[in-house]
């Protein structure tokens, strides 16, 4: 089960769910689902109202709606039948918090040590863009570099959350290519400077295709994730690598800072981040979260 915002070729947004290879309108079925329990409020249009309206966001819930209207419809009705126009699928978070070096064999390949606590910094919220969308880079910009990555969505809003709670606050996961000009980092790490505009320029922050709710991941940390250039391998390694792990990244960032519905928290990137440049096409995989496929043009000055 994976959910997905889209837009209709009416430029409607709405919320779509893969159930057995089948793409259904899950917008459709909760207005539907809402008239048989006669408690008719409007159709779902965001993943945030979903964390608010249904109260939880999981795969069991998708299927519980799906259970009713079988009851008293043909679900055929609410397949999808145009291609669907992916959208990013958290619409606007409050904001995205990224890990660095979270890989050991990736510190050592930017020729650093691993961490010995979690380091952070943020991306704005500002550069997403979807599947499919494409990654534009700056007229003359320093190389740039992809960096994939397992992406964790929050479904509630939590202060000071201990590590056994954590996966209370997951709604599900995502991709995140966390794309890096590094001309940019390099400058900024010399003089001491934060590194945000280089990890924050317009388009490059491509997410999704989908919002996998945490109930149909059994272990985050045992996928299988990888990113091809022009269907090149470039990184491939498993989040089992990780070196700080899901609760104690939330524990440590809850610790200071609140963490909100729709918040992404991006866990790192694992070896083999390298170059891309216009014409390139880049698919960021994560076992079972689909393809993340972003198209790249440079900028002409
Ligand atoms: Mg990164």
């Amino acid at each position: 089960m994976k959910a997905f915002s889209y837009l209709t070729p009416r430029n409607e947004p709405r919320i779509g769910i893969e159930y057995h290879h089948r793409q259904y309108d899950f917008t459709y079925c909760w207005e539907v689902f809402k008239d048989i329990q006669s408690s008719g409020r409007g159709p779902l249009l965001s993943f945030l109202q979903i964390m608010v309206e249904m109260e939880y966001f999981s795969a069991a819930s998708f299927k519980e709606v799906l259970d009713v209207i079988k009851q008293f419809k043909s679900l055929k009705d609410f397949v999808i039948k145009q291609d669907v126009r992916y959208q990013v699928p958290i619409g606007r978070p409050q904001k995205i918090i990224c890990i660095g070096r979270n890989y050991a064999a990736h510190a050592a390949e930017t020729g650093h040590k691993p961490p010995s606590e979690p380091m952070f910094f943020g991306k704005a919220v500002s550069s997403m863009i979807p599947h499919q969308g494409n990654i534009v880079l700056p007229a003359g910009s320093g190389p740039v570099e992809h960096e994939v990555e397992l992406g964790i969505v929050i479904s509630k809003r939590g202060k000071k959350i201990p590590e056994q709670d954590a996966y209370d606050y997951v709604a599900g996961y995502t991709i995140v290519n966390d794309i890096s000009e590094r001309g940019l980092q390099r400058k900024a790490m010399e003089k001491g400077h934060p590194w945000f505009l280089a990890k924050s320029i317009d388009t490059f922050c491509p997410i999704g295709p989908y919002l996998v709710p945490a109930d149909a991941i059994k272990d985050p940390h045992h996928l299988d994730i990888s990113l091809k250039i022009n269907g090149d391998v470039k990184q491939q390694a498993n989040t089992s690598d990780m070196i700080f792990k899901i609760p104690r990244l939330i524990h440590y960032i809850s610790t200071y800072i609140s963490l909100e519905p729709g918040d992404i928290i991006a866990t790192g990137t694992p070896e083999g981040v390298s170059p891309i440049q216009d014409g390139d096409i880049l698919e960021a995989e994560v076992e079972h979260l689909g393809i993340l496929r972003n198209f790249v043009f440079e900028e002409k000055s």
